[in-house]
């Protein structure tokens, strides 16, 4: 992000614009509808104000001066919008006394960039591209368009005017944050929404203890509660809607390492964040503190959430912080995850399962060697069992030796899957024999194995036979 969006108070000073024609005049359209005071000068002709009423006519200055020796105290923004060389000119002038411009279509020339609106009134988004595509944010534009409601604003508006009465009430910020949150999401936000804002007035007015309707203990205290959240294996759309929402909803948010920062930046701003994984090479603070960090926090009555990567029950532990929490007393929920071989199996077009051929998965971890030796690979061998293998890279050579002992065929498809879903994924196949060679190609972790016939269905299997078929034609012809 290189530029920052700001909104800025039009009612603070003046803005000036600078240019003529149609440019210009959907420039002043949008100001004037937001409310500016103008200064406009028209650098060629006359001041062209086609199409404008007379009550937007009044906010207009029109200068008749130069904009480029004029005094531009009081102003506190310049637009330049069909300004040709002047725009240029007065994009140096402006940079010089420190003014924020705009030089419509010229990145080069602007300090700031007019976005894309979505404009309700109170509610207002602004959509950039770094000024890389007008097109792509109009795209956007009408996607929010489409999903927000009309009478957004209103329900802004609305809260607005109750903000500091509840405020003198409930001097608890999460608290309050909350009996909005209900406001918002139950009736009186839907009769505002529905345009019918007495009622709603009414039936806030109607709350007499706004602490319990906020959900609070008769403490006082606002309930604690924990949400256990599988953030996936990386790519952030793959998250849920649940997921997103619990993210949003958090005071505190305690995640792995293994949480990408796509996914930490769809976190609430103001929500803390601390990492209690173990990083690569340093151990993390241990799970009876997570637990009792969990325990507390909840206890003071935030809203916790414990992010994890993929799914928070597949060798995630939260199963012992789900009995940790239940001895404790709190309140707790899981928003699964998209576990690592599942994201795996989608990306490189893996099918864990295939009719009449592989009926059945197994999935295992086998961090170090000497967990390798805890399985019983006897109950591997059929082929018909797909069988994925966490936290395996180490403990391939050990994964390979006891599935071959024990009688899986060395010819056995496999792949390993790296930073599957991330930008950086990578896969490498091949059979049984070749395990621990194929780890050592992917370029580190975090990786998955994924071993039986199915790997022989998948996209980067096929493009190696394609490879081979074409280099054994090319050595083949004379
Ligand atoms: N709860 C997680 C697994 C945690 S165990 C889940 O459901 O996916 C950590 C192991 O998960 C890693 O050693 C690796 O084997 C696997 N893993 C996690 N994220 C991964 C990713 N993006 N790509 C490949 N493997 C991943």
């Amino acid at each position: 992000m290189r530029y920052l969006p700001v909104f800025l108070d039009l009612q603070s000073g003046l803005v000036a614009l600078v240019g003529t024609g149609e440019l210009a005049r959907a420039k002043l359209r949008v100001l004037v509808a937001a409310g500016a005071r103008i200064r406009w000068y028209a650098t060629e002709g006359a001041h062209d104000v086609h199409g404008l009423e007379p009550a937007q006519l009044a906010r207009i200055d029109f200068a008749k001066s130069d904009p480029l020796n004029d005094d531009l105290t009081g102003v506190v923004a310049i637009f330049c919008a069909g300004a040709g060389d002047v725009g240029v000119a007065m994009s140096a002038r402006a940079k010089s006394v420190g003014l924020p411009v705009n030089v419509m279509d010229d990145l080069a020339h602007s300090t700031f960039i007019f976005p894309a609106i979505v404009d309700r009134g109170d509610v207002v988004v602004a959509i950039g591209t770094g000024g890389t595509s007008p097109v792509v944010a109009r795209r956007v534009r009408e996607k929010i368009e489409a999903v927000l409601p009309a009478r957004i604003g209103d329900l802004a508006k609305f809260i607005g005017r109750f903000r500091k009465s509840i405020h003198a009430r409930m001097p608890e910020q999460s608290l309050r944050r909350r009996f909005w949150e209900r406001v918002i999401d139950g009736p009186i936000g839907a009769l505002v929404l529905s345009g019918h804002k007495d009622d709603a007035e009414a039936a806030l007015n109607a709350i007499v203890d706004p602490s319990a309707f906020a959900g609070a203990e008769t403490s006082g205290k606002a309930k604690g509660h924990v949400t256990l959240v599988g953030a996936g294996p990386g790519d952030p759309d793959l998250l849920t809607i649940k997921a997103l929402r619990a993210l949003q909803d958090a005071d505190v948010v305690f995640h792995d390492e293994l949480v990408s920062s796509e996914i930490l930046d769809r976190i609430r701003r103001d929500a803390s964040r601390i990492p209690v994984g173990r990083r690569v090479g340093k151990p993390g603070i241990g799970q009876e503190a997570i637990n009792q960090l969990m325990i507390a926090a909840a206890k003071s009555g935030q809203r916790v959430v414990r992010l994890k990567g993929g799914d928070a029950f597949v060798f995630g532990r939260g199963g012992e912080e789900i009995d940790a929490l239940r001895k404790a007393g709190i309140s707790c929920s899981v928003v699964p995850g998209i576990t690592a071989a599942l994201g795996a199996a989608a990306q490189f077009e893996v099918p864990l399962t295939l009719r009449r051929k592989a009926l059945r998965i197994t999935f295992l971890t086998a961090h170090k060697t000497d967990d390798a030796d805890l399985v019983d690979w006897s109950t591997l061998t059929d082929t018909q069992m797909t069988v994925v293998v966490y936290m395996g890279m180490s403990a391939a050579p050990a994964v390979r030796d006891g599935l071959l002992a024990a009688g899986r065929s060395a010819e056995t498809p496999v792949g390993v899957f790296a930073r599957v879903t991330r930008s950086d994924a990578k896969a490498a196949v091949g059979t049984l024999e070749q395990l621990p060679d194929l780890v050592a190609q992917v370029g580190g972790g975090p990786a998955i194995l994924i071993i039986g016939d199915v790997v022989a269905h998948s996209a980067p299997w096929r493009r190696q036979n394609l490879n081979q078929i074409i280099s054994d034609l090319l050595e083949s012809t004379p």
